[in-house]
């Protein structure tokens, strides 16, 4: 759990369709968002890049399946001999008119649900009852929340009635020309030799619910670029930053291996 404060300059986050407008959009009218998608796809960027280009500060908390309403809220904690209330992220984030962003939320305890549905709606309110507090949000404060739904099982599906109550967009992976000016600047590799790395993410991809349960990640595309930037062989590098990390099968990673040899 981290605040990022204000920053003069909002980490680069290069926008795939109108998601920016809808974000700002979402923020000034005081509805909550939900980023759908898989992992290492961009979403967590996005909300640093719009929290910093809306000016206010963001909480992100990484839900799993341990984390209660208790750790959103806060807690009375024992600090020399008295006890103190001690605000959670989700207080904080609604006192000071911040954006909340809960990293996959579906993984958080059932009780969560409880605390967020009336700050979902036009109630926009978070009660705190171990302090018997009920604050209303402020016009910053912005609730944003993503999930994967290549992850879920029947036991780990957002419900209805609670995905009725966010905005939503889908995250997929940036096209090939936009995946690879991003991976080029991330990693410092020339653009000319990212786009075979984003071409082997596309036949990638395209094996994945197959043999693999998800397709390779932006994110791990930008790590093979930084270690073929920081001179390392291709060979190398793609096994430790793409073979390695989808799979524990030999016979996918032989696959891999295959279609490696094919794009390059
Ligand atoms: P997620 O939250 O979806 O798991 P991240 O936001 O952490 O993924 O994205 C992983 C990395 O991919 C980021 O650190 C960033 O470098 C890069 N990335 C992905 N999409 C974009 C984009 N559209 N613009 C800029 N960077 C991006």
């Amino acid at each position: 759990m981290n605040a990022l404060l204000r920053e003069p300059l909002a980490p680069f986050y290069r926008p795939v369709s109108t998601e920016c407008a809808l974000f700002e959009t979402a923020h000034a009218k005081g509805l909550p968002l939900l980023l759908k998608g898989p992992t290492g796809c961009g979403k967590t960027r996005f909300v640093e890049h719009m929290a910093a280009k809306l000016g206010r500060p963001l909480y992100t908390v990484a839900c799993h399946d341990d984390l209660s309403a208790a750790d959103l809220i806060g807690r009375y904690l024992l600090r020399g001999g008295a006890t103190e209330w001690v605000d959670g992220p989700l207080t904080r984030a609604v006192r000071e008119g911040a954006i909340c962003y809960l990293d996959e939320v579906v993984e958080a305890r059932k009780d969560v649900t409880v605390v967020l549905h009336p700050l979902t709606d036009n109630r926009r309110t978070l009660m705190i009852d171990r302090t018997g507090e009920e604050l209303v949000a402020p016009p910053g404060f912005m609730l944003v929340a993503s999930y994967n739904p290549g992850y879920q099982n029947i036991l780990k599906r957002l419900k209805p009635s609670t995905r009725q109550r966010f905005l939503s967009i889908s995250f997929t992976f940036p096209d090939p020309v936009t995946e690879a000016a991003v991976v080029a600047r991330e990693s410092g590799l020339a653009e000319a030799r990212v786009q075979p790395l984003v071409r082997l993410a596309g036949h990638i991809r395209a094996l994945s619910g197959m043999d693999l349960e998800e397709g390779v990640s932006t994110r791990l595309l930008i790590y093979a670029a930084s270690l073929i930037a920081g001179g390392m062989a291709l060979d190398k590098a793609l096994e430790a930053a793409v073979i390695e990390p989808l799979t524990d099968e030999p016979d996918v990673a032989q696959a891999l291996r295959d279609l490696v040899a094919s794009v390059y």
